[in-house]
């Protein structure tokens, strides 16, 4: 019976994205299953693509089908589900079913597994001796040497590379003694194991009492036949990880799988043995220092059942677990979880949807929870999960908020207070280790007073307008990044007339001057982009100051993540305002979860520890609310904040980013989209708001031109609609061939 197959071509052509029929050829028709990559005839070429779908009827005219060519080498089938999966993210996220299979697959390796191949005698002794006789007797030396050889063994096998090497034998004669039914070849891959030079050592930990009752929790939910997604809101300190690790266990004696997501920056060596110290060979990493044929070695194992648990950033979540049981997403407030590719899927709705698909429950982990999984919580759709103390009782950091405007009138216009100051001293004297942080974030272009701590904002948006141009003595213009406003750089502070109003800047190599200079005993250790360029600089630096080889360790957001520094005792917050001004909606969240990490470094050890948090807006409930380590009051105003401007998570938002060479094209463009969306808009059910088309924060990039347009809508579905509707109008007009358009939901960065 004749079957068809459903094809996915992979061309670039990103407009094109619909599947083609083919006729599967009868030799092909027992091995070709789905997700597999073929080789089709697409025109006059041949071209690859993944078959999506086989069917016994034929859709269109079966006289014009044509054959599949063949199956690529090598190609390993996707599960099916990981179709689905690829579906899903691109109804939800926009984008090609193309870039959304090539986003699920593991990228194929460019380097071949290695093959480990060895030669068995298949006859018994007495034949095998007759045999060798019969060689001797025809002069076929090689082949009664490797005979002869083989007969030596006691498991009556040798090596391949032992016979073509120190035996001499060729491979053409190992063949030859193949096809007469002598010896046999077995082939073995072996694929690189990532934590294989590991050594076990340390010890387990018996949980405690709080950590005992979160896992018993979800695991008496598992028992019942219960899969849920989980958010376990646990202090810094409170031994997530070991939760984490206890339900690894269960889920994957159960038969089942589990990924372990964890931001890159946090997957340190460290993380790293904690598991494999449990789990040993039945863990594998990914990371991004991988190389792709490691990263495609990693997912063949999974596949193969060589292991049960895959532990990485992102991507990780795509490993192709059969039986998947357990998806974990630590600090799953942070960014990263955000792809910035097409398609642009959050890996927390992406990790819901495949553990929906696949029977597997989510835990979702987080000192200061992102204000989505709160919210959800709150509203009853994810189940909250507390552990509110530090394991073995330790104590959480007290904090000390420096208002920077006061040190100015004393005339102090050091980056360091001297609250701050006082403090290093101190912890020096006393061989402790201190951390300074200066929390720098993306392009922080804001202009304040240093004098009242006022800061310029869209007056349409409440977010900070960005400075743009200007310098060497001229005033460029501030700009809203969300609507387009614009107005001139004012050369006096429009609340107080200060004079000392301007740009943010300070970076972590002026700061390492300065405590240099102040410090001059002192050993510093710096750690942001500039000294993590080699592929083993961050683990350096990291090592280096938990073997206490230095006193001060600064850095950026870098050094707050995840890291155990037992001798640390003072943190100190540099400028706690410079993640509250970018122009983003998430600045008050962003600033929330950084001091509130940053606060947890301290006092890990057997002293307690301190946290000071310098600031120009030391009233900002943002600030605040991380010095008293208080979520829930901050979520509180940050939820009222967002209800009001109908921002995420009480609404959803939609950005439609049109990029082209042209201007006018990019302009034309993005106008005639608004348009569609004010049709759109009249009759989709609800209300929309729309800002825009205005410019991107960077509106031109490599000579190509970015407009913006932001819609928001209570309902997501909404929005996946007006995708389509946009989608739709882009396929069908004239003259937007050269219109690229990406859509991007809730998103984690500003455009
Ligand atoms: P979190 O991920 O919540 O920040 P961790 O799991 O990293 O916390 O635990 C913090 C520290 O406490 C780690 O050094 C860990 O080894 C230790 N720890 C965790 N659970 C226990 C326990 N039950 N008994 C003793 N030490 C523990
Ligand atoms: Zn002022
Ligand atoms: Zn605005």
């Amino acid at each position: 019976m004749a079957l068809y197959a459903h094809v996915i071509v992979d061309i670039s052509q990103e407009k094109l994205d619909k599947t083609f029929e083919y006729l599967i050829p009868d030799d092909l028709a027992g091995t070709l299953a789905i997700g597999m990559q073929v080789l089709v005839p697409f025109g006059r070429r041949r071209l690859t693509g993944y078959v999506v779908e086989i069917t016994r009827e034929a859709v269109f005219d079966e006289e014009k089908l044509k054959e599949i060519a063949g199956i690529v080498k090598g190609s390993v089938p996707i599960e099916s589900h990981l179709i689905a999966l690829a579906g899903w993210m691109r109804k939800h996220y926009g984008g090609t079913m193309n870039q959304a299979l090539k986003t699920v697959l593991p990228v194929k390796a460019q380097k071949r597994p290695v093959e480990y191949k060895r030669v068995r005698l298949l006859q018994g002794p007495a034949e095998a001796k007759n045999q060798l006789a019969e060689y001797q007797r025809k002069h076929s030396t090689a082949r009664g040497r490797l005979l002869a050889a083989l007969l030596e063994q006691e498991n009556r096998e040798l090596p391949w590379n032992v016979i073509t090497g120190k035996l001499g034998v060729t491979g053409t004669v190992i063949r030859a003694m193949e096809e007469t039914g002598v010896v046999e070849i077995c082939r073995e891959i072996r694929y690189r194991n990532p934590v294989a030079h590991l050594k076990k050592k340390g010890t387990l930990h018996a949980l405690n009492a709080m950590q005992q009752q979160v896992a018993d929790t979800v695991r008496a939910d598992y028992e019942a036949g219960i899969r849920t997604t989980y958010l376990l809101k646990g202090v810094t300190g409170s031994g997530k990880t070991e939760v984490y690790m206890e339900l690894i266990a269960y889920v994957t004696q159960t038969g089942r799988q589990a990924i372990m997501l964890i931001p890159e920056i946090a997957l340190t060596y460290q993380t790293v043995m904690r598991f494999y110290n449990r789990f040993g060979d039945r863990v594998s990493i990914l990371n991004s220092r991988m190389t792709a044929a490691e990263r495609y070695d990693q997912f063949l194992r999974a596949k193969n059942g060589e292991i049960d648990i895959m532990i990485g950033p992102r991507s990780a979540l795509f490993t192709p677990f059969l039986n998947l049981g357990l998806i974990i997403m630590d600090e799953e407030h942070e960014a990263s979880y955000k792809s910035e590719t097409v398609p642009r899927y959050h890996a927390r709705e992406t990790a819901e949807a495949r553990a929906a698909m696949t029977g597997a429950s989510v835990i979702l982990g987080s000192a200061t929870p992102s204000l989505e999984s709160y919210y959800r919580a709150m509203q009853g759709t994810c189940r909250l999960l507390l552990m509110e103390e530090r394991v073995e009782k330790k104590s959480l950091p007290d904090c000390v908020v420096v208002d920077l405007r006061e040190e100015l009138k004393k005339g102090n216009r050091s980056i360091l207070s001297e609250c701050l100051s006082v403090r290093i001293a101190d912890r020096l004297k006393r061989g402790e280790q201190v951390m300074l942080f200066l929390n720098r974030r993306g392009m922080a272009g804001f202009v304040s007073c240093r004098a009242c701590g006022h800061v310029l904002k869209c007056p349409h948006c409440d977010v900070s307008l960005s400075q743009h141009g200007g310098g060497a003595g001229r005033t460029g213009r501030m700009v809203c990044h969300y609507c387009g406003y614009t107005q001139p750089q004012p050369s006096a502070c429009p609340v107080c007339g200060s004079k000392y109003i301007g740009g943010f800047k300070a970076g972590t190599e002026k700061v390492e001057e300065i405590v240099r200079a102040s410090f001059p005993g002192a050993r510093v250790l710096r750690m942001d982009t500039d000294t993590t360029r080699r592929k083993d600089d961050y683990e350096q630096i990291l090592s280096g100051f938990a073997n206490r080889e230095a006193d001060i360790l600064i850095g950026t957001q870098m050094i707050v993540k995840g890291h155990d520094f037992p001798h640390v005792t003072l943190v100190g917050v540099l400028a706690a305002d410079m993640s509250l001004h970018v122009s983003d909606y998430h600045a008050a969240e962003r600033t929330f979860q950084l001091l509130t990490q940053a606060a947890g470094r301290a006092g890990r050890g057997e002293r307690p520890g301190e946290v000071v948090i310098q600031t120009y807006d030391p009233e900002h409930y943002s600030i605040v609310s991380a010095g008293a380590q208080d979520y829930v009051s901050f979520y509180d105003r940050e939820i009222e904040y967002r209800k009001l401007l109908f921002y995420p998570p009480v609404w959803n938002l939609l950005v439609i980013l049109c990029a082209a060479r042209r201007e006018e094209l990019a302009a034309k463009g993005a106008e005639m989209l608004a348009e569609r969306i004010g049709v759109f808009s009249k009759d989709c059910g609800e209300k929309l708001y729309v800002t825009g088309p205005a410019d991107a924060v960077i509106a031109k990039v490599n000579d190509i031109y970015k407009k913006v347009i932001y819609i928001k809508a209570r309902r997501y579905e909404t929005l996946v609609e007006l995708k389509d509707t946009a989608e739709k109008l882009i396929r069908e007009r004239e003259g937007l061939k050269d219109l690229t358009v990406q859509f991007d939901f809730n998103p984690v960065n500003s455009f």
